[in-house]
């Protein structure tokens, strides 16, 4: 068949079939009169087949719309475009967009002239993005957890000015930069929230929120966390998780895990996310099992004073009955004729040491049996365990033990609190005694080492014991655990809640040569 190409409408000879856009030609009741290269490809069928077949026969047109208003509007308009679905010749479903031009020669006569091209692959994505798009935002506003999307690119410009001012070490410049990191939060801006932020932040509309800077957000006890992600993006880590507490709107601090992630693909873009978890519940939670734990520790505590009891009166006593010694030989020395000055001088020097002496034993006795909040300090753990031997050293007279202290020299310090520490060590040197005074041994002895490994201080607590039964070792640190017809079970549960909270870990085993060992792994300052 013949190709009438002569409107003008018409894309001319070579165009026709050079287009990339399918072109096809038909009547006013769709009886096919043209057909180009592109339309061919498109749809399967060639022109030879397609030429005088009906359109809608041939290609199963499926509009959006009802085909009478779509034909309403050619009458008036002339053109029409949108969306059709058909099916080509090997039965794949497409959707093409169309535009369709009414081409009238005569009043009575005309022909439509529709140019299509395939939008079935760009649909498919679209929908497939768009599903994403409504899943990702379903999940952002349903979850639990607080979320931000934050616009970090003012902050990465100051940061890069800083450093192409001058090479230098950020985390020291952070640190000691406490304008730049007021300056790099009222610089973070507030894109979206989801409903989450709104409760846990205490605000009414997303519009308190959007489009601000979150300098209000951090207390000063936090600030640290937000320079700690300043550094992490400048050290381009993936994301940073840290405990912190953040206000509310309404003025109030709430405990929270709070993550902070560069999205790898919006790096450029200088978008940052950060899920912010609520944890006042749980903080509150965990201060009243510290709290009680404290308790207990400290309940303990008291009961190995008590256990000591002998030992302490008998540390006190001592330098009192010296005191009266030397005081009654100080009177003697008054009472003679010619008063001896200077020996009475001698004997006063001794009585006051002697009185420092038990002073000393008593301001001891009283921080362990002190009730107060733990506070870590840098402890020198040789020291610690020389002052903790001093409150046994009655029992080890009298159960007649030798103690050996193999302490290493220059260790590295301990962070913890002092009291604390001291009561893990008399927990586990008093258990060694009483484990040995039971027992049947020729020479009863208690050997405390001490010794630095890998970024830690290792303590080893060994007697020569009955050792620990084997199907004990596993209960050995359960709370209520006791082999003893007096014993409460609260000693070693409290010494590993002591060294756990420490970073540290505690461990049990029987020796080769016979006895019990405790080992204490505590990390160095
Ligand atoms: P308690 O001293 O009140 O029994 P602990 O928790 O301090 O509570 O100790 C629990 C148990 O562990 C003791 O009853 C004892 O059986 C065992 N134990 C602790 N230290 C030693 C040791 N050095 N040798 C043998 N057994 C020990």
């Amino acid at each position: 068949m013949a190709r009438d190409l002569s409107h003008p409408a018409i894309p001319s000879g070579d165009v026709w079939n050079q287009t990339h856009d399918a072109m096809v030609r038909r009547d006013l009741r769709g009886r096919i009169i043209g057909w180009n290269t592109a339309a061919e490809r498109l749809y399967g069928w060639t022109w030879a087949e397609a030429a005088g077949c009906n359109i809608q026969q041939l290609l199963h047109c499926r509009y959006a719309r009802e085909v009478e208003l779509i034909q309403e509007e050619m009458a008036a308009n002339g053109h029409w475009s949108g969306q059709v679905s058909r099916t080509a010749s090997d039965g794949r479903e497409l959707i093409v967009d169309m535009r369709c031009t009414l081409i009238c020669d005569t009043a009575t006569s005309g022909e439509i002239l529709e140019t299509s091209w395939d939008v079935t692959e760009r649909n498919r994505e679209a929908e497939a993005q768009s599903v994403l798009d409504h899943r990702y935002r379903n999940m952002f506003h349903a979850m639990v957890v607080s979320f931000w999307e934050l616009d970090f690119s003012l902050v990465r410009a100051m940061i890069r000015d800083v450093m192409i001012a001058g090479p230098r070490d950020m985390r020291t410049f952070l640190a000691g930069n406490p304008v730049f990191i007021d300056q790099a939060m009222r610089s973070t801006f507030i894109v979206d929230v989801n409903d989450k932020t709104l409760d846990l932040f205490g605000a009414a509309t997303r519009d308190e929120l959007i489009g601000r800077d979150v300098r209000r957000f951090w207390p000063p006890q936090s600030e640290h966390v937000y320079a700690a992600s300043l550094l992490a993006a400048i050290e381009m880590k993936p994301h940073l998780i840290a405990e912190t507490q953040l206000l509310t709107l309404d003025g109030r601090t709430i405990d929270t895990l709070f993550t902070v992630s560069w999205p790898t693909d919006n790096k450029g873009k200088g978008s940052v996310l950060v899920g912010v978890t609520d944890l006042t519940d749980q903080m509150a939670q965990r201060r009243v099992m510290r709290q009680m734990e404290s308790d207990l520790a400290h309940a303990a505590r008291i009961a190995v004073l008590g256990e000591l009891a002998a030992s302490i009166a008998h540390e006190v006593n001592q330098p009192l009955t010296a005191i009266a010694t030397n005081g009654e030989a100080g009177l003697r020395w008054l009472g003679r004729p010619v008063p001896e000055v200077e020996e009475v001088r001698a004997l006063t020097g001794r009585i006051v040491a002697d009185a420092r002496r038990a002073s000393d034993i008593i301001a001891r006795i009283k921080a362990m049996s002190a009730k107060r909040a733990p506070d870590p300090v840098p402890i020198d753990i040789n020291d610690l365990i020389r002052e903790a031997m001093l409150f046994l050293t009655h029992e080890q007279q009298a159960q007649q033990l030798t103690l050996t202290l193999d302490l290493a020299p220059g260790l590295p310090p301990v962070v913890a609190d002092r009291t604390q520490l001291q009561q893990v060590i008399v927990n586990l040197a008093v258990n060694a005694m009483q484990a040995m005074s039971g027992a049947d041994v020729p020479r009863r002895a208690l050997s405390i080492a001490t010794l630095a490994t890998d970024g830690a201080i290792l303590i080893d607590i060994a007697d020569n014991g009955p050792g620990i039964a084997p199907d004990h070792m596993d209960r050995l640190f359960e709370s209520f655990f006791t082999t003893k017809e007096t014993g409460v079970g609260l000693g070693l549960p409290i010494c590993r809640s002591i060294v756990e909270a420490l970073g540290g870990r505690i461990s049990a085993a029987n020796r080769d040569g016979g006895g019990a060992v405790f080992r204490l792994l505590l990390p160095a300052a």
